[in-house]
Parts: structure tokens; C-alpha cells; sequence
């Protein structure tokens, strides 16, 4: 099994094997980390790394998740953006008295 030296920002420089690391690919943007849990301090460590640098972790074996961006990012956004006054006009709905009756006679909404 190979070694990979790493570096956590407590302990410094810190010699781990392939199975110690794991790097994490998003597929949207295609950018890589790497982490590990260090072993001196046991923190877990979390760092970008340059393509070239996940190819060579992934090509000695070390384990690969992919993951993907919250499926929220990609919903159609409509109408302005929600303000400091929508905010403050929630938590009033909120603190009256019934509004959860309200918001199921509502169909989901709250009414004004
Ligand atoms: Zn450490």
C-alpha cells in the first residue's frame, strides 16, 4: 500500500497509506478534495487539490466519492429575491395565533 504525505494545519507533516484518504469529485464542477483524519491530533482534514494531484491519489488506489450539488441549485428561481422586511413579515405570521390552520386552509400558503 503506498504512502501519501499530507499536512494538518495542528500537527504539520503526516504519513499516511492509500486506505487513510479518501477524495471526494463533485460532478458538476469537477473539482477534487482530499481528506483524512490526522493521525496525531485525529482532526479531520479537508483540502482542494488540483487535478493532477486527485489523479495521482486516485491512480494509488486511494477510494473516490463523487458527489453532486444540491438538486435546489438547479430549480427555477421566479419573483424577487426574499428581503430583510419578507423576514421580519414571516416571523410575525408565525407568532399570531393559529397560523398553522391557516396555512393548511391555505393550500400551503400563508394568508395575508
Ligand atoms: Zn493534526
Amino acid at each position: 500500500m503506498a504512502t501519501v504525505r499530507a499536512s494538518c494545519a495542528g500537527c504539520g507533516d503526516v504519513e499516511l497509506t492509500t486506505r487513510d484518504v479518501q477524495v471526494q469529485v463533485c460532478t458538476a464542477t469537477e473539482e477534487g478534495t482530499y481528506s483524512f483524519v490526522c493521525p496525531n491530533c485525529r482532526l479531520m482534514v479537508n483540502k482542494p487539490a488540483e487535478p493532477r494531484v486527485i489523479e495521482l491519489l486516485v491512480s494509488a488506489g486511494v477510494r473516490v466519492v463523487n458527489w453532486d450539488l444540491p438538486a435546489e441549485l438547479y430549480e427555477p428561481k421566479l419573483g424577487p429575491p426574499i428581503s430583510y422586511d419578507d423576514l421580519l413579515a414571516f416571523h410575525f405570521e408565525l407568532n399570531a395565533e393559529g397560523w398553522f390552520d391557516q396555512v393548511i386552509a391555505g393550500g400551503g400558503h400563508l394568508a395575508n
